[in-house]
């Protein structure tokens, strides 16, 4: 991290000096002006971390810079700390009524004046972290909305690669199809060239590219003029005597139903600033609440005729890509009368979420999403084919689990419980962790019982779950 930058406006040349001297000893870099005259050009150019601000001077008073400073929105984070000989009452009052972070008498303890400053450093850092993080969530959340309106994959391609190319203003985003092992990949989608389509490119001049399929992991190169991954290609580019223009990548590959699809390639050119693990982990949020628009758009192109697409839309839940209630006690009544036909068992996993509105009250409703959809993506992970993820209703998921038994039901819900405890549901921000209570049902080969029937013993069982402390499978 490069030291803090402080400004210390005062016309008292020997106190200047002083601080000068004092804060430079401490690692800052230090600005110190005796007057305010030229304050508002050079906070301009130079964005001091924090300002130490003498309130009387001859000829302009530090209220009035305060005053102007804090009408500024740039500069409304700024910590200033207001230095003065005035009464401390009457000064603070005013100084704090302005917008001064804090006040502080002469003469003063060095000591405390340096804690102060470095209490109000930290303070400031905390504040733009905290702001960061939230323009990057709104800024995904818009950019979900707008992909989850649309039904075609490249239609979805060309709204990422645009629209986080704007958000992390960025001269070049691209979405490339690719498989680990290749030696050739397709560009389906360019921010920088909105009507490409299907460009193949050699992956040979794109080691970043390589790594990261290879790896299947995010590759972030701050440089590609000197990061080693490049060594081989700069050689090339020295010999070819080629300009290149990139100055750093971020690749993060990613997988549809669980294959290798391609990856998300974001550079910014020698004149932007470098990419950093921040700008990697919006990117990475953002693809990965993406995906399931995409899983969706492709599983809806796949559905060839009319009937079909509308037969999937019907059955679908928008949110988790799951079968929906009303499909799932389709496909359970179904699979009962097939059980009893052939003998064959059946067992029903009932899912719900444990203090679920803790969530949604903490974190917000669309972290709330985000976290039932997330579940979605584990349960069909850890389902095999044959059976059938079902969100149920608001927070509760149904498992069927057909040619299953009561034990092996309990099994497979255990195998869950102890996933969720273990998974981060977070995107971005604080790790989030959550766990699920489970109840289990089983369908005994010649049994008359209706699909509700079957849902209220398993709904029954999840509630035992719940009385018994949560966290918890019952049968
Ligand atoms: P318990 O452990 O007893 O299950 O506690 P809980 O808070 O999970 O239970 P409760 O059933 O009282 O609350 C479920 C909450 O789930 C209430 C509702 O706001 C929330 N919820 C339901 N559907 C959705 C949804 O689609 N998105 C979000 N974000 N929240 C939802
Ligand atoms: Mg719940
Ligand atoms: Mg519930």
């Amino acid at each position: 991290m490069s030291p803090a930058k402080i400004f210390v406006v005062d016309d008292d040349e020997a106190l200047l000096q002083t601080l000068g001297w004092i804060l430079k000893d401490k690692g800052y870099d230090v600005v110190s002006l005796p007057n305010g005259d030229d304050l508002l050009e050079r906070i301009e150019v130079e964005s001091p971390d924090l300002m130490l601000l003498d309130i009387m001077m001859p000829k302009i008073d530090g209220l009035q810079l305060l005053e102007g400073l804090k009408s500024d929105d740039r500069w409304t984070d700024l910590p200033i700390l207001m230095l003065s000989s005035m009464p401390p009452e009457e000064a603070t009052v005013k100084s704090l009524n302005l917008g001064a972070t804090d006040y502080i008498a002469k003469p003063f303890r060095v000591r405390e004046l340096l804690a102060r400053i470095d209490a109000r450093l930290k303070e400031a850092r905390e504040l733009k972290r905290v702001r960061d993080e939230a323009r990057s969530r709104a800024e995904m959340v818009d950019i979900l909305y707008e992909v989850t309106d649309s039904l075609k994959p490249d239609e979805i391609y060309h709204i990422l690669t645009r629209r986080v190319a704007r958000a992390l203003q960025l001269s070049k985003c691209s979405m490339v199809s690719a498989q680990p092992g290749s030696d050739t990949g397709v560009v389906v989608a360019a921010a920088e060239n909105p009507m490409l389509r299907n460009l193949e490119i050699s992956l040979a001049n794109y080691p970043e590219l390589q790594a990261a399929l290879e790896g299947q992991r995010m590759v972030l190169v701050e440089d590609v003029h000197t990061d080693p991954l490049y060594d081989e290609v700069r050689k090339t580019w020295e010999r070819d005597g080629v300009g290149v223009p990139t100055r750093s990548s971020i690749v993060l590959p990613f997988s549809l139903r669980g294959e290798a699809a391609g990856v998300f390639f974001l550079r910014t050119t020698v004149d932007d600033a470098p990419l950093t693990a921040a700008d990697a982990s919006f990117a990475e949020a953002v693809i990965s609440a993406a995906l399931n628009a995409i899983e969706r758009a492709y599983d809806l192109e796949a559905a060839k005729s009319d009937r079909e697409r509308f037969q999937f839309l019907a059955n679908t839940d928008p949110l988790t890509g799951c079968v929906n209630r009303r499909a799932m006690l389709d496909r359970l009544e179904r699979e009962l009368a097939r059980g009893r036909r052939y003998r064959h068992k059946l067992s029903i996993l009932m899912i719900d979420f444990d203090w679920f509105k803790k969530i949604n009250d903490t974190r917000g409703h669309l972290v709330g999403d985000t976290v039932l959809r997330k579940l979605g993506d584990i349960l069909r992970q850890e389902a095999r084919s044959a059976d059938i993820v079902a969100r149920y209703g608001g927070e509760e998921f149904t498992v069927i689990l057909p040619d299953t038994d009561l034990d092996g039901g309990t099994i497979f819900a255990e195998r869950l419980r102890e996933r969720v405890e273990k998974f981060d549901f977070s995107e971005v921000g604080d790790p989030l962790f959550t766990t699920i209570s489970i109840g289990v049902a089983a369908f005994s080969e010649d049994e008359e019982i209706s699909a509700e029937a079957m849902i209220e013993r398993a709904d029954s069982a999840l509630y035992r779950a719940k009385q018994a402390g949560r966290n918890m499978v019952h049968q």
